[in-house]
């Protein structure tokens, strides 16, 4: 018999040479180059194939070979159908974006006017700059690279006023104590965890051995703590003379959202805003590309244009400036929100629109469309904004609720689908489902549900 397989499906045929008729012969391995030729049809280069098919021989597992190939291939990256209802969701790469580029050489320092060579961060940062009303901008890898360069440019070896209520972690590995303390600037704690008012600050700034750079204001994103709070806000923080620095963190533009139409959805009541953080008085702001502006992974620095020029003086500058591809879907997102296409141009704009009755009936008739193939019903779902931004807030949703957990299943379609599980009921959230994806979702749902 063949050694057992792993305990994934196996999809295909097994490739193993028919084992010897007499039970007391042992079967002979197949050669490792017959059996990484066999592997070919997984699309893997053939030295991958190579590497699993000696795995494979090795651990007595040759029938399993071809599942080796599948599991291995299924670690690549691949675009995936997004049914969690979490919009901005961090491991499936927050904001959705389309990129395309030819092959072809880019002026991403190289200044068209002059023939020189020209700086890399000139085209986005004045298009992010005109956007956000600020004298100048630049771009870096992630707003965790924007602030520990603001940080290094700005206060090398000086204090750095933060509240205590503002010095958290986001997201597992950023936290204001440690990016502080990477930069090399000295952070002074102010106020207590729950209320900091501007006399705080300021007694800081009184003290004998004050040598204040900069006051920090961090955004508590993905948490927040209600009841006996106060936080002083940046228009008064403004007030002390010092530059006053945001870390807006999810990269909301501005609060009135006028690329929408009608108000701003009352999810985004707590998110700060780069227009109006600025206009309060910040002397910079920073933020992510790929939360709520709805662009590629990218950090901004925007305000003040000395200590913008300052930032991107500083050694640490090279290190962190992102690649022209980010640079390139990075502009086209801010092109789109200058030329008011946002909900048509931005992928989580429009994901945010869609007005919940087109949810409800596309899940209607996906729900009509399984019927007597599984159990499956229209609900009326949560939404989340996702990435840390606007926790606990929600938006309106509708989605497909199926009996049973079906998530490995659905993880198994080509390609995969990820969604929500409770209670041995899988949800799949249309919001964050482009439609052009439905037939697909049927199809997956279909081929989970015969998958005894
Ligand atoms: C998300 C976030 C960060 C980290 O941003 P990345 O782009 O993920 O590096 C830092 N600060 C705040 C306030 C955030 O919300």
């Amino acid at each position: 018999m063949p050694p057992p397989s792993t305990d994934l499906p196996d999809p295909a045929p097994d490739p193993a040479p028919d084992p010897a008729p007499d039970r007391g012969a042992a079967a002979r391995p197949p050669s490792v180059d017959a059996l990484a030729r066999s592997l070919g049809g997984s699309g893997l280069p053939h030295a991958i194939c190579v590497d699993l098919a000696r795995e494979a021989i090795a651990a007595g597992d040759v029938a399993g070979a071809p599942a080796r190939a599948e599991a291995y291939r299924r670690t690549l990256l691949s675009p995936v159908v997004n049914a969690t209802g979490v919009l901005l969701h961090t491991n499936l790469g927050r904001a959705p974006v389309a990129v395309s580029t030819d092959a072809r050489a880019v002026n991403v320092e190289f200044d068209l006017a002059t023939g020189e060579r020209g700086s890399r961060q000139r085209a986005v940062g004045q298009l992010v700059a005109r956007l956000c009303g600020a004298e100048a901008a630049m771009v870096v890898n992630n707003n965790a690279a924007a602030v520990l360069l603001v940080l290094a440019a700005l206060a090398p070896g000086r204090q750095v006023l933060v509240s205590r209520g503002e010095s958290v972690e986001i997201g597992g590995s950023f936290r204001v104590p440690e990016v502080m303390e990477q930069s090399g600037a000295r952070l002074v704690d102010v106020g207590t965890t729950n209320r900091t008012r501007l006399s705080d600050y300021r007694r800081a700034l009184d003290r004998p051995d004050a040598d204040v750079a900069l006051v920090l204001k961090v955004h508590p994103s993905n948490y927040r703590v209600e009841g006996f709070v106060e936080e002083t806000p940046v228009a008064q923080l403004a007030t002390l003379g010092v530059p006053v620095v945001a870390d807006i963190g999810s990269g909301l533009i501005d609060a009135t959202c006028p690329w929408l139409h009608g108000p701003p959805p009352t999810w985004l009541r707590d998110e700060p805003a780069a227009v109006q953080a600025l206009a309060d008085g910040a002397a910079l702001v920073t933020f992510s590309g790929d939360k709520l502006l709805g662009g590629p992974q990218a950090g901004v620095i925007a305000g003040r244009a000395d200590l913008v020029a300052a930032c991107a003086r500083h050694p640490l500058a090279r290190a962190l400036r992102p690649g022209g591809l980010v640079l390139a879907a990075l502009q086209s997102t801010v092109l789109a929100y200058l030329h008011r296409r946002v909900v048509q141009e931005v992928p989580f704009w429009r994901m945010v629109a869609t007005p919940v009755a087109d949810l409800r009936s596309r899940a209607e008739s996906l729900a009509a469309r399984l019927e007597g193939v599984l159990d499956a019903r229209a609900v009326a779902l949560d939404a989340l904004p996702g990435a840390g931004s606007a926790p606990g807030a929600t938006m309106p949703s509708y989605g497909i609720e199926v009996r049973g957990d079906l998530l490995d299943r659905l993880r198994a379609a080509d390609p995969p689908v990820v969604a929500r599980a409770r209670e041995g009921r899988t949800f799949l959230d249309l919001r964050t489902v482009d439609p052009t994806d439905d037939d697909h979702l049927a199809r997956a749902l279909t081929a989970a549900a015969s998958v005894a």
